[in-house]
């Protein structure tokens, strides 16, 4: 089953979000408040994609998105903002979330950033399953892990499609809209800041000096590339 949380304490914009979801197929889980989500969770281990409100009378979104990531690296995690003006605040405080919706949305735009997050988390059977092997990385496409220097990197599903993506692609450079179309899926509705916001969270992941990244080099104006 596609089980998804919404979490938002506003009951009106809650009730838009679960009958939008519901009507595209979705099994959906409800909490009010950071505290509820995190015990929904527990309950409903088998939730795939979980919707963040940021703003909420107790623990605030970022913290709940904290604790879910520090013990579940699979799901995925999509923030709701609520103003265009605060991305720059919200894109920067984006611990472990894959993805942000600015508020208002459309029930279309909506479903399909949960159907783009839903094919990444793990309910894909992957073909051709085996292990790409670049020193210091390996990264095994059937359980969909990597190790630098024999070490696990611990990576959300969208990382892992990216990084399975360069390393399916050394040396050749990635423009940010062909990475979007590859990991988030066509039909997208997201924005390539995005791809960066990931990349940046990657870079503090595998790069041996973030600030100064070796392996996924920046092509200015462009994307990235896989630098070997
Ligand atoms: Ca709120």
């Amino acid at each position: 089953m596609k089980k998804v949380l919404v979490l938002e304490d506003e009951s009106s914009i809650r009730s838009f979000i679960v009958i939008n979801l519901r009507r595209a197929g979705y099994d959906v889980v409800e909490a009010e408040s950071g505290e509820e989500a995190l015990e929904q969770l527990q309950q409903n281990p088998d939730t795939r994609v979980a919707l963040l409100d940021i703003m909420l009378p107790g623990i605030d979104g970022f913290e709940v998105c904290r604790r879910i990531r520090a013990g579940n690296s699979r799901i995925g995690i999509i923030m709701l903002t609520a103003r265009a003006q605060e991305m720059d605040k919200v894109t920067g405080l984006m611990t472990g979330a894959d993805d942000y919706v600015t508020k208002p949305f459309s029930p279309a735009e909506l479903t399909a950033r949960v159907d783009a997050l839903m094919r990444r988390s793990g309910g894909d059977t992957e073909t051709g399953s085996g292990e790409i092997r670049q020193d210091p990385f390996l990264l095994n496409t059937r359980n969909r892990t990597l190790e630098k220097n024999g070490q696990r990197v611990k990576l959300t599903q969208v990382e892992y499609s990216i990084m399975r993506m360069f390393m399916e692609n050394p040396g050749k450079a990635l423009s940010r809209e062909e990475i979007l179309d590859t990991v988030w899926g066509r039909g997208y509705f997201g924005e390539l800041k995005i791809v960066d916001v990931n990349i940046r969270r990657l870079r503090l992941k595998i790069e041996d000096n973030p600030t100064n990244p070796t392996y996924i080099t920046t092509v200015w104006g462009y994307g990235y590339k896989w630098g070997f």
